[in-house]
């Protein structure tokens, strides 16, 4: 397998974008080497500028539950086109999304469409801040709820210290309204609430983690931040951004029978289209403009081509419910396959999974935090990463992120998928 032509635009593009790319993790900087460029996808497949055929396990971070370009997403997307790209104004479209999405996931009454994730996740908390008349959030050490200032806040020394901003140009002020705790650490959240009571209007959660691998939610925490937001009137945000849609039609929150007063979604619902949407109960969604005085817009916002492949999406989701079966079974024969070759290699690394998210993490600790979570060995994860790709399995280029599987995979693919995780952890051990 060469990369000719990726090294080559690898180059033109550094010169144009920085780090030659629009997102930061596609520049391959946490595992080394060059990025490679892809020129279109099917399927289970990637194919690259050199002609290079990957068996997909990222799926556009998420998105691609059913396979690239699927046939159904596309006729949409193909009879909306001549319709023109965008009106700004109104259409019948998003009432059908809305009722759509309101009717798979029970606990959005009401919901406003954005065009990404960050959107919706900065949104939200904005809503949730102009509901309570409160100022501060707890979000959790590891999660990611896109680039808003406030999402980019590192936790400091301990669950009582303010957090102190993780990126330039992020200013204290900002930092000072975010608190942050362990996931899945109960009094770490009690503790924060102590020490600022009253002042807490949201508390924003993953209730699966993508963002620090693929960390599950230890028995209670969900119910418990659930019972701590009701007793202090805190309004409880799940980021169903990758488990929307996703762990189940109705998300994490039907998964584990845990109601959030908010929720965020993304990518899903584009199909692949930049799109995002936060919704919740009727109440604290009257919050929004034009109705109440929480101020939220946007020109794309509903853009009717979106709204078409998301619409397909969705629908192709709700109507044929066994996709949750076959993903799990999917994702259980290629998580079983790599518990076996590591028992033949006699390599005490930890898996996490769960439906179609799964992660291998280079640790023998069990993951359940971004603290364990950090105790993985980056250096042999890129090596990994490196082998696999030679394989022609297309891993996400970082030890930190979550695998995502598609419905797409034949046996054949898992088979293939298999035989290049024994080669390459043979090959880097
Ligand atoms: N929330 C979660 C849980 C995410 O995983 C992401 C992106 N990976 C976001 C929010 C931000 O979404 P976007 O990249 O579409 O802005």
């Amino acid at each position: 397998m060469n990369f000719h032509k990726s090294k080559e635009l690898f180059e033109k593009a550094k010169t144009l974008l920085p780090g030659g790319v629009n997102s930061p993790v596609r520049a391959f900087k946490s595992v080394g080497g060059t990025p490679v460029f892809i020129k279109r996808a099917e399927g289970a497949y990637l194919y690259d500028e050199d002609g290079n055929r990957y068996i997909e396990l990222i799926n556009s971070w998420g998105p691609m539950i059913l396979g690239h370009a699927h046939p159904k997403i596309q006729k949409a997307i193909a009879e909306a086109l001549p319709n023109s790209f965008s009106y700004g104004a109104p259409t019948r479209k998003e009432i059908e999304m809305a009722e759509l999405i309101c009717q798979m996931v029970p606990s959005i009454e009401k919901v406003r469409m954005v065009n990404s994730g960050t959107e919706a996740c900065m949104s939200a908390i904005r809503v949730a801040r102009g509901y309570t008349g409160r100022n501060k959030i707890i979000k959790f050490e590891g999660c990611y709820h896109g680039h808003g200032d406030s999402f980019l806040i590192a936790a400091g020394s301990g669950a009582y210290t303010m957090g102190s901003p993780d990126s330039l140009g992020v200013t204290q002020g900002v930092a000072n309204d975010t608190l942050t705790a362990p996931y899945n650490d109960l009094d770490a959240v009690k503790k924060l609430i102590e020490a600022n009571p009253k002042q807490i209007a949201c508390i924003i959660v993953e209730p699966v983690v993508g963002n620090m691998g693929c960390v599950l939610p230890q028995k209670g925490f969900l119910e418990g931040l659930r019972a701590i937001c009701n007793q202090e009137g805190i309004i409880l945000i799940f980021d169903e951004v990758m488990t929307g849609f996703r762990l189940a039609r109705g998300g994490a929150q039907e998964l584990f029978g845990v109601t959030p007063d908010m929720t965020t979604l993304g990518k899903i619902i584009g199909g692949g289209l930049p799109v995002g949407a936060y919704g919740g109960k009727k109440e604290i969604m009257d919050s929004v403009s034009p109705v109440g005085k929480v101020y939220q817009a946007g020109t794309l916002s509903g853009n009717p081509i979106a709204m078409a492949a998301g619409y397909a999406m969705l629908t192709e989701l709700n109507e044929n419910p066994q996709i949750y079966q076959k993903l799990e079974q999917i994702t259980q024969k290629i998580v079983e396959g790599l518990k076996k070759t590591l028992q033949k290699l006699n390599l005490a690394y930890t898996i996490n999974q769960i439906g179609s998210m799964y992660s291998l993490f280079f640790t023998n600790k069990q993951v359940i935090d971004f603290q364990t979570a950090k105790t993985s060995n980056t250096e042999i994860f890129g090596k990994y990463f490196h082998k696999m790709l030679q394989k022609g399995v297309y891993l996400a280029p970082s030890q930190f992120e979550s695998l995502f599987v598609s419905v797409a995979l034949s046996d054949s693919d898992i088979e293939h998928i298999l035989q290049a995780n024994e080669e390459s952890l043979a090959e880097i051990h």
